[in-house]
């Protein structure tokens, strides 16, 4: 009887799966289940729709940009590195370009030419894509995997690799399924939170700014614990709060700590370089060359002017002249360039959060190999798994490599 390989999930990971499948096991029969229309939807969406597919980190700092269970990603790391996936795009006509010295986009700067690769690839190699196919259990029998039911249908396969993604972005199918078909297996799902969002906050005043960027913010989390860690960049002020790479890259602490905290502070530095003295120095200047103007038009030139009225009003300095800027008052203006308090009460929701943290928990799962501890012949790719990565094509990278190596199944398949 033939060999079916049952990939769930017709996302960079699973197509990837698909692909290290059909070639290492070209006698079996590889179906990929994807619910959706179309394949690779949230693909097409990353980086704007310009992909940032990896960056030029080797596989450990790669790796450990992921947190404290780093090491579980060195196997599938190190099968496909960055600059491997790099070179299999580029022999499949995709060429790849780092622009600023860090991020890796294609250089046609189209998220639709990956797909269309990996696309073609699977064409080439036979893999069998079959969309609107719901897969909504695995069957295991004699502790071991035999198939999964795809729209109602018994569709039986020796393997299965579960690559259907976390929660984020329902839109394009990310619906959690993942979840509950590593549940029947007995697998335990960490708690998952919404990760790579921006944040709400509980002060009002930042909407009255929403669309205003500052260029180089740094912001840190003023909690003891988590104050060493820094995020820098360019901040922006939305209609709920504040978003941008920084916050962005924030959020994956953010929102583990709101489960605990009703309320996390934070304090953002408005230009990263400047420090209390450096304002209070300034103020001076202003006192001496601008006497007569206003505290806020000056600032105003340093900031949008919307954003500079708010913070002469949050500070209490909106009606005084440079020359009569009392020192109690310069003190709490320059704390509030330099530690700007404001306090998260949520992450923007699932449908607006780029992943998941949380998922599969990995104790069960084998890194080698991506099988399942518990039922064999059963794999995992992606992320469905309990990893998340910042901005910056982290998780790309990390959804392609996983996807390669699960498509190896343990390399003991009857070929
Ligand atoms: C707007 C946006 C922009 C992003 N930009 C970037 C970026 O530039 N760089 C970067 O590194 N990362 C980016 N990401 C994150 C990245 O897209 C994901 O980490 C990556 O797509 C995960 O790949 P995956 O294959 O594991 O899951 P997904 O891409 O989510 O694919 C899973 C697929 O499985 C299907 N599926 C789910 N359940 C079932 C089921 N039961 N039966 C059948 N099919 C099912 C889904 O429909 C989906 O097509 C971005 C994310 C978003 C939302």
């Amino acid at each position: 009887m033939k060999n079916v390989i049952v990939i769930v999930g017709a996302g960079p990971a699973g197509l990837m799966s698909a692909i290290a499948a059909a070639q290492n096991y070209p006698a079996a029969e590889v179906v990929v289940c994807e619910q959706l229309s179309r394949p690779g939807a949230k693909l097409l969406a990353t980086g704007g729709g310009k992909c940032n597919l990896t960056n030029i980190l080797p596989p450990d700092e790669l790796a450990k940009a992921f947190g404290r269970q780093w090491r579980f990603m060195l196997p599938a790391l190190q099968l496909m590195p960055p600059q491997q996936l790099r070179e299999w795009l580029m022999l499949r006509g995709i060429a790849t370009v780092v622009s600023d010295g860090f991020h890796v986009f294609p250089e046609s700067e189209s998220a639709r030419d990956v797909l269309e690769a990996l696309l073609a690839e699977c064409h080439r190699l036979k893999v069998n894509i079959r969309c609107q196919t719901v897969v909504s259990k695995i069957l295991i029998e004699h502790n071991q995997i035999c198939g999964v039911i795809a729209n109602n249908e018994k569709l039986s396969a020796s393997r299965v690799i579960i690559a259907t993604g976390g929660r984020s972005y329902p839109s394009l199918g990310a619906t959690g399924s993942g979840y509950l078909l590593a549940t029947q297996a007995g697998h335990q799902i960490i708690k998952t939170f919404p990760a790579l969002s921006g944040l709400q906050t509980q002060e009002k005043w930042p909407c009255s700014c929403a669309g205003i960027a500052v260029e180089n913010a740094a912001i840190t989390i003023d909690i003891p614990k988590y104050r060493r860690e820094i995020w820098r960049g360019e901040l922006l002020f939305t209609h709920h709060g504040i978003s941008g790479p920084p916050i962005i890259n924030a959020s994956r602490q953010v929102s583990a700590l709101l489960e605990k905290y009703p309320l996390i502070p934070l304090k953002i530095n408005l230009i990263a370089d400047y420090d209390l003295e450096r304002w209070l120095k300034i103020f001076d200047k202003w006192q001496r060359d601008h006497g007569v103007r206003m505290v806020k038009n000056l600032l105003a030139e340093m900031f949008p002017a919307r954003l500079a009225e708010q913070l002469s009003f949050i500070s209490g300095n909106e009606n005084y002249i440079a020359a009569r800027f009392p020192a109690a008052a310069r003190r709490k203006l320059a704390m509030h360039l330099t530690a700007l308090p404001l306090n998260i009460k949520s992450a923007e929701p699932w449908d607006k959060a780029m992943i998941t943290r949380g998922g599969v928990a990995l104790k069960s799962v084998d890194a080698v190999t991506l099988e399942s501890r518990i039922v064999p012949g059963l794999h995992f790719a992606g992320e469905v798994l309990d990893l998340d990565g910042p901005c910056g094509g982290y998780n790309l990278q990390w959804a392609f490599s996983s996807g390669y190596l699960a498509g190896n199944l343990s390399n003991n398949l009857p070929t």
